[in-house]
């Protein structure tokens, strides 16, 4: 049963705090504040407002917090509160949301259902998957199975592999959208929201393997080898993941060492696989090999001979980033995914999907970290006034605001593309997605830098008010080596273009 809230007027509360206008009891929970107790018996804080001094000094979701909010025993009367905890509403913070989102603004490219798509989303992810995010990121576990489940059960993994015919006959969010009405701007939705969570180590761990390991089985495997693997990874009860970098070979594939060689009606695969998203948990892994007749794709099992295990690095282990050994793995050669010889196709022909979804992901997040700084400048005082007095501060706001609305519009730009003309998109769409990615990984780098500064000492702390500024400033690296190394891209895209120059293009 609810607890019964009483009215207080400013005389009753002497003892107690009250912090937007809700009186909490802190009578026993003094010895236990972390900040010591004489913090709550100040007398700028005991019977007066306090919310300017706990709103500088934690996060509004601390109030949520059961232990807290159990404190609260009634609301000041006549007074209501300031601060709303809505985290599936649209922030009204400037350039929280994109613009489309944003009320006022037009967008030519989403429709009432890409709205109503992301409405449902958000309140999924605010609710479902926040929670388990922030414990993931913390205690390094992989996802749990109860959010793969529910993702399972909207159908959302079938959703990250992008419009097409593995989504045919599937309810999509409850039926929100129609298989065949299901766009890319759908999928960036989900991303974006991903994205908006702000815990960098999770995204990759929210089955990123699957989003690059399973599109080789999708568009490459046999009717066998696809009825095999599609439907129990679609259902969340297996995973996959892509194992192509080793040691000697990472921009540069061709320096490949693991080897698969024929013996009868089987391959025999023997070598090492390095930094496998997901490798810890995936009972699949669609492997780069080299075989007599050049570069294979071979899809293994998690079978004798295989082994995985972490390898540390800076963001969270709940991406289950492997080392991972096959040692005489025996698997028959109807797993070849894409024919001998014919694997760089393969690993080609979902890179711009992967580069995507990642700009997809980070633009969304380097997003909430603009928000995150909006809002620290504002209540933030420093020499008796408030951070954002301070032209410097602005100067880095609005660059800050410029890096990403750019990067955002030319996102929207490409996804439209995307929607026109899939299988243009190697010819057409590498460029620009290389160079994409480019930019907003740049950008991205930028902003973690100028944000940890906006944040100062506490942009460096992994807990408290600062932390989503310091998980990014940790986490925006990733974004820059992985699916292929900024500078990589760049190149990429430079060459693309030198490729359709005009032969007679003169000053
Ligand atoms: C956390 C993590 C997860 C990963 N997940 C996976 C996965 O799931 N599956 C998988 O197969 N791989 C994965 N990778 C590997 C990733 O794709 C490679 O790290 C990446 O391709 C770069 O390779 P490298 O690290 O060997 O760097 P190198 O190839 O040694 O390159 C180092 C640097 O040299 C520069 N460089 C290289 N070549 C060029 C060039 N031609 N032009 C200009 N500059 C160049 C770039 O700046 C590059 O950053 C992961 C890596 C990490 C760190």
């Amino acid at each position: 049963m609810a607890k019964q809230l009483r009215e207080y007027t400013w005389d009753e509360v002497k003892n107690w705090l009250v912090i937007d206008s809700r009186v909490y009891d802190v009578t026993k929970f003094m010895s236990l504040h972390p900040g010591g107790a004489h913090v709550l018996s100040d007398k700028n804080v005991a019977g007066q407002d306090a919310t300017d001094a706990f709103f500088a000094l934690h996060r509004q979701e601390v109030l949520q917090r059961p232990q807290y909010s159990r404190l609260q025993i009634g609301t000041i009367k006549g007074e209501i509160a300031l601060v709303k905890y809505a985290p599936e509403e649209l922030s009204q913070v400037p350039y929280a949301e994109p613009s489309w989102l944003a009320s006022g603004y037009f967008s030519p490219y989403y429709t009432e259902n890409h709205r109503q798509f992301q409405k449902a989303m958000r309140k999924f992810f605010v609710e479902v998957v926040a929670p388990d995010a922030q414990a993931c990121e913390d205690n390094g576990k992989r996802l749990s199975q109860a959010v793969v489940d529910k993702l399972a059960e909207l159908n959302i993994i079938a959703m990250r592999f992008g419009p097409g015919k593995h989504l045919k006959g599937l309810t999509l969010m409850g039926g929100i959208v129609k298989p065949e009405e299901f766009d890319y701007f759908h999928e960036s939705i989900v991303l974006a929201e991903l994205g908006r969570l702000g815990t960098r180590g999770y995204y990759d761990g929210f089955l990123a393997g699957d989003t690059i390991g399973l599109p080789p089985v999708l568009n490459f495997g046999s009717p066998e080898i696809q009825k095999m693997v599609v439907p129990d990874v679609l259902q969340g009860k297996k995973f996959i993941c892509l194992a192509i970098t080793e040691a000697f070979a990472g921009s540069d594939v061709s320096g490949l060492q693991t080897y698969a060689y024929k013996d009868g009606n089987d391959w025999v695969i023997n070598g090492t696989k390095k930094w496998i998203t997901n490798g810890m948990f995936a009972d699949w892994f669609t492997t780069g090999c080299r075989t007599d007749t050049g570069f294979t794709v071979i899809l293994i099992p998690r079978i004798e001979g295989v082994e995985t295990r972490p390898i540390k690095t800076g963001y969270s282990p709940t991406a289950g980033t492997a080392f991972v050994t096959f040692d005489n793995v025996r698997v028959p050669l109807s797993h070849t995914l894409g024919g001998e010889g014919k694997g760089m196709n393969v690993i080609l022909s979902n890179f711009n999907h992967e580069r995507w979804m990642m700009c997809c992901v980070m633009l969304r997040t380097q997003r909430l970290i603009v928000e995150e700084c909006l809002k620290w400048s504002q209540q933030r005082q420093v020499f008796g006034k408030p951070l954002n007095a301070q032209a410097v501060i602005r100067n880095k706001l609005a660059l800050m605001i410029s890096r990403v609305e750019a990067a955002q519009n030319w996102l929207e730009n490409i996804t439209y593309q995307m929607n026109h003309s899939y299988k243009e998109q190697s010819d057409k769409l590498a460029g620009p997605i290389g160079f994409l990615k480019q930019f907003a990984t740049r950008t991205g780098r930028a902003t973690a830098g100028d944000a940890t500064l906006i944040f100062g000492g506490r942009g460096i702390t992994t807990t408290g008010m600062g932390k989503l500024i310091e998980n990014y400033h940790r986490g925006s690296p990733f974004d820059a080596i992985l699916g292929g190394a900024e500078d990589v891209l760049g190149d990429l895209g430079v060459r693309q273009a030198m490729k359709k120059m005009p032969k007679n293009a003169r000053l």
